[in-house]
């Protein structure tokens, strides 16, 4: 039997019928309703209630945020399809509005969870059952959790303090305007717009690029790098002085709660794997008929073919390549197509790149991609159909503890992209095709891993300069020693890059995050790595991963599946992973 694939626009019904329709009226009226209700039961919120009077309060709130849930991805699904429509622009709006006075309506809840004594909060969680672990969460916090009149001058002080540092650097970086000769023309750019010249052919246009680009922040420098010394220092106040976090990367640690050792395990396993990527950089500069690759070039495209892959080939290639790992897995993700909800056809005004959505575990998750045929279009596809099938395998956990957390979100996507490029590359008998292929993947693996890993070893190093008061000059030169571990002579670095680092608004915006990147890439290849050592016996031990969803912490759920990532070789086997792609690379490229 052959089914045959075609490009569409996907359908919300399931979700309601229209913005302007009577259920979707209805949606609103049964959830302020029951938002009202909720309030009416605060009195009899005590800590020693009947657990089973909790519990029935748990139930109706996982309903109310059901409810919630479907009301807002209809409006995030709906503007997306058509990012120009007044119509879905204003809906979203009113949604946004709608849903945060709910939330503060609801938010004495968790605002008394929190505030429980241990013994109080363990009696009434006996039988919590499916709720374990999220009411777990939200209490990880209370040890570092001050007295209410702190907290609240913590909260009033932050809007004027930090955040206020945050929206300057963005207000101040947001207005950069960038100049640079293009086609003897010169152009004035935004940001993305700049950065999209490094990935281009012209290894001229690609200098000028990064060199306009870190004038421009090199310039303000000096603010840049003042507003990054308060917003630290800030931080190590509050959570090491006021809070007593023990370091400033455990506060990170704690929200994706993944313990410190663990952290520093893969911290210290992926530095001394730089190396890997330095020769590829060296093989890179091979390719492009280079003595010795420039910064400037590590995205610059080696593509030599311009294969296309129809949409019908790309979703058979997908599906094929998710029913050999296992025909459950497969028949998940061929649910996407039967329901109708993915969007994958190019259309003005669409949002551009590509997501999956789930929001009610009750119903099928949302697809939305831009296919045009490349080999990347096609992984994208696989990576999506990824996260929707890690949902779909979650679904039978409630709406709090079906999502899994931040460290083990990419996994059954990046996963999925790995059997389909090994599928590709099985079937490929071009060699430029299996080339580009391969080098897409370790072009990816490089951004998501090692680039975000040397950030984070920047800001932990950050953090003790600023505690010993170094200047931003000073800090400049610590992130050209960072750079020069990271590349070693593999690369000729600029001098202007020395302030990469004021550029980067992760590290303003969320200290420490850039770490789960390189976290989530290096578990799927580790987890990958033991798949094909241990073939089918893997195929149970994964899906339990996935099946887990958020109701455990991830080291609850990789331990229970027979995982230590506590062990460096856990995490060294991702960069095995890696290298056997560069070793590939090497034979494809010497032949
Ligand atoms: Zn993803």
């Amino acid at each position: 039997m052959t089914e045959s694939y075609t490009l569409t626009r996907w359908s919300l019904e399931d979700l309601f019928s229209g913005y302007d329709q009577a259920d979707m009226k209805k949606a609103f009226d049964e959830l302020e309703q029951r938002v009202a209700d909720f309030e009416k039961l605060r009195p009899q919120l005590k800590a020693d209630m009947p657990p089973s009077g909790f519990i029935e309060i748990l139930h109706q709130m996982e309903e109310d945020t059901r409810l919630a849930y479907r009301i807002s991805q209809f409006a995030g699904l709906w503007f997306s399809e058509d990012t120009q429509n007044q119509d879905a622009q204003t809906f979203q709006a009113r949604v946004q509005q709608f849903m945060a006075e709910m939330e503060n309506r609801t938010l004495f809840f968790s605002l008394w969870w929190k505030a429980l004594e241990d013994d109080e909060a363990a009696n009434l969680m006996k039988g919590a059952g499916e709720f374990d672990y999220w009411l777990r969460q939200m209490r990880n916090f209370k040890p570092y959790t001050l007295s209410e009149p702190e907290e609240k001058i913590i909260n009033i002080k932050d809007v004027t303090g930090a955040s206020a540092l945050v929206r300057l650097y963005s207000s101040l970086t947001n207005r950069y305007v960038f100049k640079v000769e293009v086609d003897g023309e010169v152009k004035e750019l935004t940001r993305n717009q700049l950065m999209n010249l490094v990935y281009g052919t012209d290894p001229e246009v690609r200098a000028r690029a990064y060199q306009e680009l870190y004038r421009v922040y090199g310039e303000d420098g000096p603010i840049l790098g003042q507003i990054y010394q308060s917003l630290m220092r800030d931080w190590a106040n509050e959570n090491l002085d006021l809070r007593k976090f023990s370091s400033p990367i455990s506060v990170r640690n704690l929200i994706n709660d993944v313990p410190d050792e663990v952290v520093d395990t893969l911290l210290e396993v992926a530095e001394k794997n730089a190396p890997l990527f330095q020769r590829f950089f060296q093989l890179k500069a091979k390719l492009l008929g280079m003595k010795k690759l420039r910064r400037y070039d590590i995205y610059a495209p080696v593509t030599s073919s311009s294969k296309k892959y129809p949409y019908d080939e790309a979703v058979g290639m997908t599906l094929d390549a998710y029913h050999d790992f296992d025909p459950e897995v497969a028949e998940l993700a061929k649910r996407v197509f039967d329901k109708n909800h993915i969007d994958s056809e190019i259309r003005k005004g669409k949002r551009s790149g590509a997501f999956c959505s789930s929001a009610d575990p009750a119903l099928i998750p949302w697809v939305l991609v831009n296919y045009d045929g490349s080999a990347r279009d096609v992984s994208t596809v696989a990576h999506e159909l990824g996260h929707a099938i890690h949902a779909m395998l979650a679904e039978h956990h409630n709406v709090f503890t079906t999502h899994s957390s931040l460290p083990l979100a990419e996994t059954a996507s990046t996963f999925g992209e790995m059997l389909l490029i090994d599928r590709l590359l099985a079937e490929e008998e071009d060699e430029a095709v299996r080339r580009d292929i391969l080098f897409a993947q370790v072009d990816d693996a490089y951004a998501t891993i090692m680039r975000q890993i040397f950030f984070a070893l920047f800001e932990r190093q950050a953090h003790d300069m600023v505690k010993a008061g170094a200047s931003v000059e000073e800090m400049c030169k610590a992130y050209e020693e960072n750079l020069a571990t990271q590349f070693g002579d593999s690369l000729e670095v600029g001098e202007e890059f020395r302030w990469e680092w004021v550029s980067i608004p992760h590290i303003y915006q969320v200290p420490f995050y850039v770490y789960a990147y390189a976290f989530g890439q290096l578990l799927v290849f580790a987890l990958y790595r033991q798949y094909k050592e241990q073939g089918e016996d893997f195929v149970p031990r994964y899906k339990e991963i996935l099946s887990a969803g958020g109701s455990m912490s991830p080291e609850e759920i990789l331990t229970k599946a027979g995982f230590d990532f506590r062990k460096a070789e856990f995490w060294q086997g991702g960069f095995d992973v890696v290298a056997e792609m560069i070793d590939q690379l090497e034979e494809i490229t010497a032949s």
